[in-house]
């Protein structure tokens, strides 16, 4: 008789990484120990509680929530069911009352950008940041297929 116990896999850390593959080798068969440093699983998607408030970590934006919920399914878990809030959020900079608003209103969003700096950089920036989002939406079709 012995206390030793034996696994197949050794996870260590129980972030999105550690978590998925960690319940995608146990659903292949294999006993898994996963380990974690921190008290509570997640990693940079942990959220924390503060002062009555539940403070997430890091991550705010899933770009891909089929994705997401496709793994969910393919491990035998719950959906999510997701949000898509618009503006996504606003970031506030030196420039007093004046946010760059994140929002997928393309004219809003440069507007927004274009107020933060001096009249005669306005059409740069809009330029850039119309070549910037031309080249993102180019980027997420591909990367989809
Ligand atoms: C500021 C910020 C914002 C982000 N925003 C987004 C976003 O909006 N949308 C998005 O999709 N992605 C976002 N990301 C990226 C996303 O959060 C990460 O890609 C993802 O969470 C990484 O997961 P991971 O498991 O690889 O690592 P982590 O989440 O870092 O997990 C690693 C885990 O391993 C544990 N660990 C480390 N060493 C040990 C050890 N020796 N023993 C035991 N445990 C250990 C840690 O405690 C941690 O829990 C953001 C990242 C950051 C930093």
């Amino acid at each position: 008789m012995t206390d030793e116990m034996k696994w197949d896999i050794i996870v260590i850390g129980g972030g999105l990484a550690g978590l998925t593959s960690g319940a995608y080798l146990a659903k292949g068969g294999k006993s898994v120990l996963l380990l974690e440093q921190q008290g509570q699983p997640g990693g940079c998607c942990a959220a924390h509680v503060s002062g009555g408030r539940t403070i997430p970590a890091a991550s705010h934006l899933v770009n891909d929530q089929e994705l997401v919920n496709g793994i969910f399914r393919e491990l035998g878990a719950p959906e999510i069911r997701f949000t898509a809030p618009d503006p996504v959020f606003e970031v506030t900079g030196p420039c007093q009352g004046k946010n760059l608003v994140i929002t997928s209103n393309r004219e809003l969003f440069e507007q927004s950008a274009c107020e933060l700096v001096k009249d005669t950089n306005r059409e740069a920036v809009k330029q850039g940041l119309g070549r910037l989002i031309d080249l993102s939406m180019e980027i997420y079709h591909e990367t989809r297929l």
